[in-house]
């Protein structure tokens, strides 16, 4: 430890914890970034034990439209604090990363870990908040910023006995993108739901999609396409499904409860057609637009 009791960073006199976290030049210009500009002044001089317990809960109102604030703004502290380390203990920073940019990497990373199938590049995240995120999977949840989420299910049609699948892409702020459906004939449940993922997947890749999130309610799907070894696949649709997913670096597939996957469910069950194409939808219809503004309400709720 050192007598010196300046700011390594900008050599301000007195370094405490409320210049470290919220005046220092790093900190002040990224809560200037992410705070309402008429709330900015009580977010800085709060008592500082207050302001780390409200901004990890309810967020106080503070923040602009982000999603996920609590998980962010835990990684904001976490990275000022390690790269205040850095320059104090002259550590050489490899990394071309701002403290902001690894925050928000970080969050994404801790928001799409407990699916992560592909793209294990970085390490397992913040431990606390991939436990939290698997107790919240009950609900939707928005994906992080600039990526989108494809919600897909299977439904049969008890009258006709026909299977038929269905789903939806929503972008970060949870607006739908476009949605699908499709009758597909007499199925089984497992191969009802791999072709909603194919769907969803064609349907995305047509769109240009670049970062997705995969989310279904069934972890045998999930499993199948994981533990596929090419040659091996019990289902013919698989090997199919890998082919499209190879397709993009950036795809994460994860499960949701079925709570969660509500408007996809819906889909689904709309597909009453009478041939066996697969429809697009690119606005939301009368009879989803509830679900959605359900889901819309819980997901900002939920990133406080
Ligand atoms: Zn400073």
């Amino acid at each position: 430890m050192t007598s010196d009791s300046s700011c390594p960073v900008c050599a301000c006199p007195v370094e405490d914890l409320h210049h470290l976290l919220r005046a220092c030049p790093v900190a002040s210009s990224i809560w200037r970034r992410c705070i309402r500009p008429d709330r900015l002044d009580v977010f800085m001089r709060m008592e500082i034990k207050d302001w780390i317990l409200v901004n990890l809960s309810t967020g106080g109102g503070f923040v602009l439209d982000i999603a996920d604030w609590d998980v962010l703004f835990g990684l904001i502290l976490w990275n000022l604090w390690l790269r205040r380390n850095a320059v104090a203990f002259c550590v050489i920073n490899e990394s071309h990363e701002s403290v902001f940019e690894a925050s928000l990497r970080l969050q994404r990373e801790c928001l799409v870990a407990p699916g992560r199938v592909w793209l294990p590049i970085y390490g397992s995240g913040v431990a606390t908040a991939v436990s939290r995120v698997n107790r919240l999977a009950v609900r939707w949840r928005r994906p992080p910023e600039e990526w989108c989420k494809l919600n897909c299910d299977e439904a049969v049609v008890t009258s006709s006995g026909y299977s038929t699948c269905g789903g939806v892409i929503r972008n970060a702020a949870g607006d739908w993108l476009i949605g699908f459906s499709r009758k597909l004939g007499i199925c089984s449940v497992i191969e009802s739901e791999l072709w909603g993922i194919y769907e969803g997947l064609l349907v995305a890749w047509s769109l240009g999609l670049v970062r997705l999130i995969v989310e279904v309610d069934s972890s045998n799907a999930i499993n199948l396409i994981r533990q596929y070894k090419e040659g091996q696949a019990a289902l013919a649709l698989v090997p199919n499904i890998v082919s499209l997913i190879n397709r993009r670096r950036s795809i994460e597939l994860s499960h949701v409860m079925r709570k969660g996957n509500k408007l996809a469910d819906c889909m689904a069950k709309f597909s009453n057609w009478d041939d066996l194409f697969c429809h697009r939808f690119l606005s939301s219809r009368g009879m989803m637009v509830f679900q959605l503004e359900e889901d819309s309400h819980d997901s900002s709720l939920a990133g406080g």
